[in-house]
């Protein structure tokens, strides 16, 4: 079973088997997982993807697996919410919120990419699965690779927020703290993955990982009623999760699951690594990466990002626009989602939510059509960024009228 026919080098088009392997060795390119949409279109209708269980597998013709899954079972189909109370903070007429703060089971939406990378780890017979992370894909490797009995080993810049080092260590994974940038991590892995034969998942098995990111858009189609979303905006740290949205919404055009909708991709970043949105706002052929990435929104701080040339391109291609917010923004919009949704995003969200005030602000998405936010993470997991702005409970003595003095000075 399986659709995957091959891999495929995004730059040269060379094909390789499908092995735990990302990089061409003719010209270096990354490889994409390339399917027989002739073959699947025998197989998947709106009708038998409904008939499934609510989980990412649901889809899974278009998922890179060779066998049922092990891993992740019940992952996916987080809810899609029309956030009425949003729209009219933002002035818009249609806005959604699709929300994997509340993925299963490490509330991010890593939870997609893991599950798939792992099961396809399995399915190649690996025993130590690993990462390199900004914080979320450390959750989710660990939980993950714990309920399937494999072994991890997790590295991470040192300096991550303290609830995803905890939500790391819980599990049981080898967590270790590099002093140095994502990048420097990201680099340092590339050679464990080389010498040892372990499964990183964004790393050897990235081909097979990325493709879980499909889900998340897949589910925002089937849940606006089988349509593809006019308007998404979508949080940018290597890209990849904003280059499989774009795929996933071309894969259910092309086998007729939705009509096209001229769907436009708005990229976001935060200001203090912003590679991707100031490469596209000056008009750059390529991106410029940022050395020393210095924002609260840790969990996209990466300066290289790995997919930004290709996200670049998609949001060019496809009308839409990348914009970056600071730090005060990010909170402003934290805070502004749990007050009118009583949703409370990590930072990434806030940052996601904060660049699609100001593009509908600009004019650069207009009011009058549907607007889809992607929120990709839980704000239990970010405390730190917001605790100094929130303010503190009143503080009042036992009795009635303690209360009742405290009201009334309320109500003046
Ligand atoms: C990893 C992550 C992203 C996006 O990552 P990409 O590398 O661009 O796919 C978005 N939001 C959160 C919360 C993340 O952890
Ligand atoms: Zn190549």
């Amino acid at each position: 079973m399986g659709f995957v026919e091959s891999l495929k080098c995004k730059e040269c088009g060379e094909l390789y088997p499908k092995e735990p392997k990302h990089v061409c060795e003719m010209c270096f390119g990354p490889l994409e997982a390339v399917y027989n949409y002739d073959e699947i279109k025998k197989h998947i209708s709106r009708e038998k993807i409904a008939s499934r269980p609510q989980n990412i597998w649901r889809y899974k013709e278009l998922l890179p697996l060779d066998s049922e899954p092990t891993l992740g079972t019940q992952v996916g189909y987080t809810p899609l919410v029309r956030a009425r109370n949003l729209a009219e903070a933002l002035g818009v007429s249609e806005i959604y919120v699709k929300n994997d703060a509340v993925c299963y089971p490490t509330l991010s939406f890593k939870d997609r990419v893991v599950s798939v990378a792992l099961s396809k780890a399995r399915e190649f017979g690996f025993e130590t699965t690993g990462c390199a992370s900004t914080g979320n894909l450390a959750n989710a490797v660990s939980a993950i690779s714990a309920s399937g009995n494999l072994k991890s080993y997790i590295l991470i810049p040192h300096d991550l927020e303290q609830s995803k080092i905890l939500n790391t260590i819980v599990y049981g994974a080898n967590l270790i703290g590099v002093k140095g940038t994502y990048d420097e991590v990201n680099r340092l892995c590339s050679e464990i993955a080389d010498k040892y034969n372990w499964a990183f998942v964004n790393i050897n098995m990235r081909p097979y990982y990325s493709e879980g990111s499909k889900s998340y858009a897949f589910e925002v189609m089937e849940q606006l009623g089988w349509k593809a979303p006019k308007h998404i905006v979508i949080p940018m740290a290597s890209g990849s999760l904003l280059t499989k949205v774009w795929k996933a919404i071309k894969e259910f055009e092309l086998l007729g699951i939705v009509e096209p909708q001229g769907s436009r991709i708005y990229g976001a970043q935060a200001t203090g690594c912003s590679p991707i949105s100031t490469a596209f706002k000056n008009d750059w052929e390529t991106y410029k990466p940022v050395e020393k990435p210095d924002t609260i929104a840790k969990s996209l701080a990466i300066g290289n990002p790995a997919d930004g040339y290709y996200a670049m391109n998609i949001i060019r291609d496809s009308g839409g626009v990348a914009e970056s917010v600071s730090d005060a923004e990010i909170v402003e919009a934290i805070e502004l989602l749990a007050r009118t949704e009583g949703i409370y995003t990590e930072t990434a969200g806030g940052v996601t939510l904060g660049v699609t005030k100001k593009l509908i602000e600009e004019g650069k998405i207009p009011r009058d059509e549907p607007i889809v936010v992607s929120i990709t993470g839980n704000g239990l997991k970010t405390q730190d960024a917001v605790e100094g702005s929130l303010g503190r409970p009143a503080l009042i003595g036992p009795t009635l009228e303690d209360f009742e003095e405290f009201y009334s000075s309320k109500k003046l």
